[in-house]
C-alpha cells in the first residue's frame, strides 16, 4: 500500500508537503497556504521565518557554528544570565531537545540526594498522563506502556500516581523518594492543567520531605501560557526545570535550569552534551528571549488568547454534539472532541488549518505566539466550518 521509504516507519504521517512558512503560515509545495495552529507541536514560538532569528542565525553562520564545551561559548553565559535573571535558576544546562533537558533535570535530582549522602534516595514520582521524552529514563518516567513496552526492563526509580492526587503523592514517598516530576499543564496527555492549590501541594510536600521539585516545562514554558512560565500561575517556584521547544523557536536545543542548591551535585566531570549549548542555538535562543522579553509581548499572548478562548466557548455552546470540552490556559489550547478526534482533525486539515492530536480525544492548539486576533478568528471560522462538517456526516451516518 505505501511506497517504500527509507526512514524509520516510526511515524503515521500526513502526506503534506511544505516548503516554506511565514509567520503563522506554512506554504505547501503546491502553493496551498495553511494556517498553522501546530507550530512543530509548540516549537515555533515566533511562527515562521521570523526575521530577528533568522537574522541571528545567519548572522552566527558566519562566525562560527561549533566550538565545543572545551571553551567557553559567550552565548551560553549571556543566555544562561538571561534565562537566571528572569527565573527561580542560578545555574543552567543546555541540552539539544526536551528529553535531554529531562534526563538533565533527573540525573540533578538524583546527584543532589547522592552529594548529600543518601544514594538510595533516587526515586522520582510522576503522573498519570505523563509525557517527559523518548529516551529510556523518559519512557519510564512517563510510564506509558505503549511506549515502554519491548524497550527491555523499565527503567528503576519511577513511580507514578493518579494526576491531580495529593493523597497519592503523600501516600506514593518513602526513604528513597528524590523528587517529584510534573508538567504543569500536561501536552500529549490531552491538555490536563494541574490546578494553582494542587502546585502549591507538591511544593509543600517537597519542602516537607526534603524533595526536589522538578518541573516540565518543555511545553507550558517561554510564553506559550502567557507567563514566562506557567509555574508563575501557581506563585510557586520549582528547584529544577526542564525547556525546550518554544526556547529554540525551531532551531532544536533545550536547557535544565536549577536552583545552586538543587545542582550543588553536578560537579566537574558529572554530565556533559558534545552539541549542547552550540553557538547556533545560543544565538537562536537569545534571538527569542529579545522578542519574548520586550515590552508588551506576554499581554499580547494573553490577548490573542482571550480572542481564542471566547470563540472556542461559543463554539463548543453551537456544537455540543460535537464538542464536548475546552481546556487549557494562554495559547496552549485543548477542544476535547465528542467522537474521534481523527474526524474533527480531517476536517480541520481540509480548511487547511493545522492542530495537534492528544490524548484523550482532544485536539491541540499551539498557535505561534505571535498569531493576531485577525488569525484567530480566521482559525476560529476555519473551525466551525469543520465542526459543521463533522455534524453533517454524522448525521447522515444515523439518517
Ligand atoms: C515534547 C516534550 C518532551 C520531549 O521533548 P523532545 O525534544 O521531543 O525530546 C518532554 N516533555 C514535554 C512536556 C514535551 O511536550
Amino acid at each position: 500500500m505505501t511506497a517504500t521509504t527509507p526512514l524509520y516507519d516510526t511515524y503515521m504521517r500526513a502526506p503534506l508537503r511544505f516548503e516554506r512558512g511565514e509567520g503563522a503560515w506554512l506554504i505547501a509545495e503546491d502553493g496551498t497556504r495553511y494556517l498553522d495552529f501546530g507550530a512543530g507541536v509548540a516549537v515555533n514560538s515566533l511562527g515562521h521565518a521570523h526575521p530577528h532569528l533568522v537574522e541571528a542565525l545567519k548572522a552566527q553562520a558566519d562566525k562560527v557554528w561549533h566550538l565545543s564545551n572545551l571553551y567557553e561559548i559567550a552565548g551560553q553565559e549571556s543566555l544562561g544570565r538571561r534565562l537566571t535573571a528572569v527565573t527561580f535558576a542560578d545555574k543552567v544546562f543546555f541540552t539539544n531537545s526536551g528529553a535531554e533537558a529531562l534526563e538533565c533535570a533527573i540525573k540533578t535530582a538524583r546527584r543532589y540526594h547522592f552529594s548529600k549522602g543518601h544514594p538510595e534516595k533516587f526515586h522520582v514520582i510522576t503522573f498519570e498522563g505523563a509525557f517527559h521524552g523518548r529516551t529510556i529514563a523518559t519512557i519510564a518516567a512517563g510510564g506509558q506502556q505503549k511506549y515502554i513496552e519491548g524497550f527491555g526492563p523499565k527503567a528503576p526509580g519511577f513511580y507514578q500516581v493518579p494526576f491531580g492526587d495529593i493523597a497519592a503523592v503523600k501516600n506514593a514517598i518513602t526513604e528513597e523518594t528524590a523528587a517529584i516530576l510534573i508538567e504543569p499543564i500536561q501536552g500529549e496527555g490531552g491538555i490536563r492543567p494541574a490546578t494553582k492549590e494542587f502546585m502549591q501541594e507538591l511544593r509543600a510536600l517537597c519542602d516537607e520531605f526534603g524533595l526536589l521539585l522538578i518541573l516540565d516545562e518543555v511545553q507550558t514554558g517561554v510564553g506559550r501560557t502567557g507567563k514566562l512560565f506557567a509555574h508563575e500561575w501557581a506563585d510557586i517556584r520549582p528547584d529544577i526545570m526542564a525547556v525546550a521547544k518554544g526556547i529554540g523557536g525551531g532551531f532544536p536545543f533545550g536547557a535544565c535550569l536549577a536552583t545552586e542548591e538543587a545542582a550543588s551535585g553536578m560537579v566537574a566531570g558529572t554530565h556533559g552534551s558534545t552539541y549542547g549549548g552550540n553557538p547556533l542555538a545560543m544565538a537562536v535562543g537569545n534571538a527569542v528571549l529579545d522578542v519574548v522579553l520586550a515590552d508588551g509581548f506576554l499581554t499580547h499572548v494573553r490577548d490573542v488568547a482571550l480572542v481564542f478562548r471566547q470563540g472556542l466557548a461559543s463554539l463548543k455552546d453551537r456544537f455540543p454534539d460535537v464538542i464536548e470540552d475546552i481546556r487549557g490556559d494562554g495559547l496552549m489550547l485543548g477542544i476535547k472532541v465528542k467522537g474521534p478526534s481523527a474526524d474533527l482533525l480531517k476536517e480541520i486539515r481540509a480548511e487547511k488549518l493545522l492542530a495537534v492530536p492528544a490524548g484523550e480525544n482532544v485536539l491541540r492548539l499551539l498557535p505561534p505566539l505571535t498569531v493576531t486576533a485577525e488569525e484567530a478568528r480566521e482559525g476560529l471560522a476555519r473551525i466551525e466550518r469543520a465542526a459543521e462538517a463533522v455534524r453533517k456526516a454524522s448525521g447522515n451516518a444515523a439518517a
